[in-house]
């Protein structure tokens, strides 16, 4: 089978602030790229950026999400998360959490004690997935998946190598449960190196480089903060490192459901959606 062929390069549609701890570029958003990014719905990328010292714990207050998953990948800086179904946890560099938001949940996101008063370089992902209408409703869930449990593969030819966090790669299995088939690894390659990273047929796929620069499919090259968009054609995709690089592949097999989303809330239909607001103003999260 043939490699898969890049649709588009982003370079992040807006950069906000989600509270006032997580300065972000959007790199996917499903409000503007629709079905072509199923089943993932956003990736923000925060920082990096560099925090002074403070004794106050910037972040975002409690805030509810309902209809999918937020996947919270740190690279530097540690953070902190509380909800309302009694989960805490605190993640530093190489951890995630997995979190199920599906029926209702509420939750704070915050830079940790400790990273606050000593200050510093702050980097992290928040990648949003959908669930299926099926699984919308099914009750919160909550995986905090630390760096020492994440399995890492090496590449051929000493390439490098990758975290798998969620998917498979060869025999290795990802630490990470998922509602729907979903790749998603943290790759690390050595400047000049080549690799050929398999994407399934069908699967939509994303690249996005943290750090240094690869040539894609020997025509084009991707550099920090950039996300090559792949179609579902083919299975694989072919990179050269231009130097040491980070990349972060995802891929998933489309929910070819219809999406409706307002916020924090992403449903199939406007009537749910009003029926997420309707329970939220409600108490019923
Ligand atoms: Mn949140």
């Amino acid at each position: 089978m043939g490699r898969k062929n890049i649709i588009s390069i982003e370079r992040g549609m807006s950069s906000h602030w989600v509270g006032d701890g997580f300065p972000v570029n959007t790199m996917l958003s499903y409000s503007t790229m629709g079905a072509s990014i199923s089943p993932f719905l956003l990736l923000d990328y925060a920082g990096p950026a560099n925090f002074e010292p403070s004794n106050l714990q910037r972040g975002v207050g409690m805030h509810p999400h309902r209809g999918f998953e937020t996947v919270t990948i740190v690279y530097s800086g540690e953070v902190e998360h509380k909800d309302n179904a009694g989960n805490a946890g605190k993640i530093g560099p190489g951890d995630v959490q997995w979190m199920t938001a599906a029926r209702g949940i509420l939750h704070e996101e915050r830079h940790s004690k400790a990273f606050s008063q000593q200050g510093g370089l702050l980097e992290m992902i928040q990648l949003w997935v959908n669930l299926p209408a099926k699984d919308k409703m099914s009750p919160p869930h909550y995986q905090e998946i630390l760096n020492a449990q994440i399995p890492v593969v090496a590449l051929p030819d000493q390439a490098g190598s990758a975290r798998i966090i969620a998917g498979q790669f060869g025999d290795t299995v990802g630490a990470a449960r998922t509602f729907t088939p979903i790749n998603l690894w943290d790759v690390h390659l050595n400047a000049g190196s080549e690799v050929q990273l398999p994407s399934p047929e069908r699967f939509n796929t994303a690249l996005l480089v943290l750090k240094g620069s690869v040539n894609i499919n020997g025509s084009q090259h991707l550099h920090g903060k950039e996300l090559a968009l792949f179609g579902p054609t083919g299975d694989h995709v072919n990179l050269k490192a231009d130097e040491d690089s980070i990349l972060l592949m995802m891929n998933g097999e489309p929910i070819n459901e219809s999406i409706a989303g307002h916020g924090p809330f992403v449903m199939n239909t406007q009537e749910e959606i009003n029926k997420a607001i309707n329970d939220f103003n409600g108490g019923r999260f």
